[in-house]
């Protein structure tokens, strides 16, 4: 068979080999608890499945446009209305295949060959892949712990050159769980519109920001300055609906057509009952995510002691999404010398999956989950403590 060179340079999923290993102890009658979800353990509300059962009956089966059915577009607009006052149609939206496709559509369109993207590391795994589908070439901004994994204006202006065109930015981020402030990304926007570099500002997580925090997002600043930030939203993380595949973008009409005419040539529109789904979920209850909010605020505190306080660990204490992402190179050992070794460790020993920080362009560090049941969580930590402490 012969594969494209493209394909060649695109790096296999690091959490594959764990995945792996985790079926083959599952097949073995192992018992294996996953902190590797990247989902809600909360199911779809609903009133939103019921408007997808009526859609059905209704046989709402057919191609709709593109970018979406209008009044879910419409609906999206709202949405950046409601929550940070921003002012946008129907066609500064597109609707995709989940915040995913909305990425991969705007790095193709934003993207020539040999264009560099500012990707701040640890980052999530999928960027630097479509960044080199796009033929563009990543520039990883190193963070620290101390710093909350953000970057500030002057580390971006050390890796800034005449190639850069755009910056990725991700808040809350996955694997940290770490958000900027709303100040923090004004100066990041600040300086990138004053050195022509374009924002792509992936808000996935921002309905789920926990108090005091509060959610942060560049819309209100793309209503001024629509040319040079696209925003990144999805249902899958607020709504809990990650198998619907519903994403959209918030952009300039010129780019929302360039992304239309990528989408309109490989996948055309979305699932046309997930859209009457989707617009279930925008116009109708927000309570899901209160429920929400506080199991994970709750889950959130007691692994974060745990890992701190018990372990010892390093870990800035993130404000949203549903992750954890320590310092545990302290814990690894000539046998198990990086996160991928240790994880494997971890799995075999304490029948616990973990993603390795190497996935995320940080091999200090593991990602957790805490997406999961509050007891399970609490003994899978107690596991991987004995296997990292031995105590
Ligand atoms: N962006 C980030 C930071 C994510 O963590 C994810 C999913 O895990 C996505 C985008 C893609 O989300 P979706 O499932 O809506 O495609």
């Amino acid at each position: 068979m012969r594969i494209s060179d493209r394909l060649a340079r695109i790096k296999p999923s690091a959490t594959l080999a764990v995945n792996a290993k985790a079926q083959e102890l599952k097949a073995q009658g192992r018992e294996i608890v996953s902190l590797a979800v990247g989902q809600p353990d909360f199911g779809t509300p609903p009133h939103v499945c019921d408007a997808a059962k009526q859609a059905l009956d209704e046989g709402f089966t057919r191609y709709t446009p593109v970018p979406g059915i209008p009044e879910l577009r419409e609906a999206v607009a709202g949405y950046y209305d409601r929550f940070y006052g921003a002012k946008a149609e129907g066609a500064n939206t597109i609707i995709s295949n989940g915040g995913k496709q909305v990425l991969y559509n705007l790095l193709m369109a934003l993207i020539n060959p040999g264009d560099e993207v500012l990707i701040p590391s640890p980052y999530w795994v999928s960027y630097p892949a479509m960044v080199q589908l796009a033929e563009g070439v990543s520039v990883f901004v190193p963070t620290t712990p101390d710093q909350h994994f953000l970057v500030s204006v002057d580390d971006l202006e050390q890796l800034r050159t005449d190639r850069t065109r755009v910056l990725i930015l991700n808040s809350p981020s996955n694997p940290t769980g770490c958000c900027y402030t709303q100040a923090q990304l004004d100066d990041i926007a600040a300086w990138a519109r004053q050195h022509d570099v374009f924002i792509i500002s992936d808000e996935v997580y921002d309905r789920l920001v926990y108090d005091p925090a509060t959610p942060a997002s560049l819309s209100k600043l793309w209503e001024a300055h629509p040319e040079s930030i696209a925003i990144v939203g999805a249902l899958s993380k607020s709504f809990c609906m990650t198998g619907w595949r519903v994403g959209y973008a918030l952009a300039h009409e010129e780019l929302v057509k360039a992304m239309v005419r990528i989408q309109g040539q490989s996948t055309s529109n979305i699932n046309s009952v997930t859209q009457k789904a989707a617009l279930a979920a925008l116009s109708g209850s927000w309570d899901i995510l209160d429920d929400m909010k506080k199991a994970f605020v709750r889950r959130r505190d007691m692994a974060y002691d745990i890992i701190v306080n018990g372990w010892g660990a390093t870990c800035p204490k993130p404000d949203g999404a549903f992750y954890l992402f320590p310092v545990l190179k302290q814990f690894y050992t000539p046998e198990t010398p990086d996160s991928a070794s240790m994880c494997t460790r971890i799995l075999e020993q304490a029948g616990v999956a973990l993603v390795p920080g190497s996935a995320f362009g940080d091999d200090d560090c593991i990602r957790f989950s805490y997406a999961v049941d509050d007891d399970v969580l609490r003994s899978a930590l107690d596991k991987v403590g004995k296997v990292l402490t031995g105590k």
